[in-house]
């Protein structure tokens, strides 16, 4: 249990990747601060599962991290509940499918304000906290999206290759304080994120449902598989490892070989 004694704070982790995430870090004993949208009865049945696996405390804050304020509000709830947290990861993240002419502006400005902005909002809130016990891991769920496009997701790409840059920025800045900033950039991971785009990727490209999932999702990955929600969470936790002190500002792909192509 290397992470006893560490809180943890997961963005978007009450579903797919984050709660993934939620469970690897739990299992080796960190506090873990869940967040994002859902059943209420679902999401405390899973705030009780991490606490029982890592013999820790595990609270929910459901803030919505597209509104700054709210943001800051629930980095003082995690601040009030552990004095501190020393793990981010900024991980909340939705997807809007639409050629650009017609993609709707306040969509735009949703998947920027969740997909990156939040990001910048819990980095420059914790860092102070992770100088002081000169130790920190800040982790992005970026994207093969965060180093290529597609067609279709401007504003989620347009995010993903901000977050990137961030994540690079906030390394250099940190690097002296034993903080780590790193992103890891999936391919096509099997969550709801993924399932909800299929039908207005149909729409958009005129195809069927197994069209979609063979000729578009599973296209540019060569594996021809759908990564784990395990496997990513995998790296997540060695990212957490002392092991892993030297990697700071680096994208860690996740992809099946997509970006190598
Ligand atoms: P998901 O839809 O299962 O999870 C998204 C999470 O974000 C949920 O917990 C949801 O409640 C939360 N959320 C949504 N809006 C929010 C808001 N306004 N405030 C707070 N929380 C909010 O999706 P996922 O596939 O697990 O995606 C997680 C991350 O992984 C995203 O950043 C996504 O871009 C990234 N990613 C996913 C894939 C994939 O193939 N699934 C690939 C690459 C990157």
């Amino acid at each position: 249990m290397f992470l006893k004694g560490k809180t943890a704070l997961i963005t978007g982790s009450t579903s797919g990747i984050g709660l993934g995430y939620a469970k690897v870090l739990a299992s080796e004993g960190a506090n873990v601060v869940i967040n994002g949208f859902g059943d209420a009865a679902a999401i405390e049945a899973e705030r009780k599962a991490l606490e029982a696996a890592s013999g820790a405390r595990a609270i929910y804050l459901g803030h919505d991290l597209t509104k700054p304020a709210e943001i800051e509000a629930m980095m003082g709830e995690a601040a009030k509940a552990f004095g501190g947290v020393d793990i981010v990861i900024n991980n909340a993240g939705m997807q809007f499918v639409s050629p650009v002419e017609e993609f709707p502006t306040e969509k735009w400005d949703l998947i920027i304000a969740l997909n990156l902005t939040s990001a910048f909002h819990t980095t420059r809130l914790a860092v102070p906290w992770m100088k002081q016990r000169k130790w920190g891991r800040i982790i992005q769920t970026a994207s093969a999206h965060s180093l290529t496009a597609s067609p279709f997701k401007s504003a989620y790409v347009a995010a993903k290759h901000g977050l990137a840059g961030l994540t690079k920025t906030v390394a250099l800045e940190t690097a002296t304080f034993g903080i780590t900033a790193n992103c890891i950039s999936p391919g096509y991971v099997w969550t709801p994120l993924v399932e909800n785009q299929i039908p207005d990727t149909m729409k958009a490209r005129g195809m069927t449902r197994e069209q979609v999932v063979n000729d578009v999702l599973l296209a540019g990955q060569p594996t021809k598989q759908f990564v784990t929600v395990e496997q990513v969470a995998a790296m997540a936790l060695y990212l957490c490892r002392d092991e892993a002190a030297g990697i700071t500002g680096a994208n860690m792909s996740i992809d099946g070989g997509w970006t190598a192509q």
